[in-house]
């Protein structure tokens, strides 16, 4: 993967100490030629943390979760997960561009779960969950279905644990394609708009498993959605973004309750 990075020596090669947030996007930009879709932007998720990332369309929002899934190649900044740069590797005391192997190693790291759920048709919900386990972090076959076994409980869906996915719902898939990233174990959970392919009578059954993870297990999490309510509900932190940048940040009170700034309130009254 190419990198036009112009100064990583002014970054450090790893973050030390207590306050070590999991997630720091640190003076990112990204630009698709002359369209500059995230500016300098600085945002930091701590351990355990749930953030909820809100604004228009356009406002950058999903580049930020795709940047973690090293989907995109970084123009200027450095992003750092667990202390570890993601889109760098140190060298020689100072910071180079990873090299596909290097985000390779890294992309364990980091869960995903997108409004389109990718299951593989081909396998049942079980496998699913057990490939990436198998086949990417070597567990044996009797580890990973232990593990898999113990998310699909988690997420409602032991009992469909041999269906293939066209057997089941979109929520049921969706909640399978949250256990099947879980199964990775990864440092960090992104959340892509999971509930907006969705019919409006199975949302629920996919928020709640949401609400359940963060009120009963210490993941990061970093969460795109247009539904305010859920964002207002399970966030630690909402990032109002517009034009690239964090316009607006604060607890779900302060977003919602009393927005600062004009432009969080033309949006806020305008998805009401
Ligand atoms: P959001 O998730 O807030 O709707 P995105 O992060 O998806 O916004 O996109 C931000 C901007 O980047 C948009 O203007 C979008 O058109 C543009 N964009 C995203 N991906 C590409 C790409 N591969 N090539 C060119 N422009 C892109």
């Amino acid at each position: 993967m190419s990198n036009t990075n112009t100064s990583p020596k002014t970054f450090p090669t790893e973050l030390a100490g207590d306050s070590t947030p999991m997630v720091r996007f640190q003076k990112v930009r990204k630009s698709y030629g002359a369209l500059t879709v995230l500016d300098d932007l600085d945002l930091d998720v701590a351990a355990g943390e749930m953030v909820s990332i809100i604004g228009p369309s356009g406002s950058g929002k999903t580049t930020v979760l795709r940047m973690l899934m090293t989907l995109e190649t970084i123009n200027e900044g450095v992003i750092y997960v667990d202390g570890k740069p993601l889109t760098h590797m140190p060298k020689g005391g100072t910071l180079v561009p990873a090299n596909e192997r290097h985000l390779r190693s890294r992309r364990a790291d980091i869960g995903m779960c997108f409004q389109h759920f990718n299951l593989f048709p081909h396998m049942t919900a079980l496998e699913n969950c057990m490939e990436g386990p198998v086949h990417v972090l070597g567990l044996s076959k009797a580890e990973a279905r232990d593990r898999s076994e113990e998310l699909l409980e988690l997420v409602g869906m032991i009992s469909k644990k041999d269906q293939h996915p066209s057997r089941l719902s979109g929520g049921q898939q969706q909640r399978v394609a949250i256990a099947r990233a879980l199964a990775m174990r990864p440092k960090v959970m992104l959340f892509d708009e999971v509930t907006s392919a969705l019919d409006p009578e199975v949302i629920g059954e996919v928020t709640n498993v949401i609400r359940q993870l963060v009120s009963e297990h210490q993941l990061t999490m970093l969460m795109v959605t247009h539904q305010m309510g859920f964002a207002r509900d399970i966030s630690d932190r909402v990032c109002f973004f517009y034009g690239g940048k964090i316009e607006e940040q604060g607890t779900p009170a302060e977003i919602f309750g009393d927005p600062q700034r004009e432009r969080t309130q033309q949006f806020l009254s305008a998805v009401r």
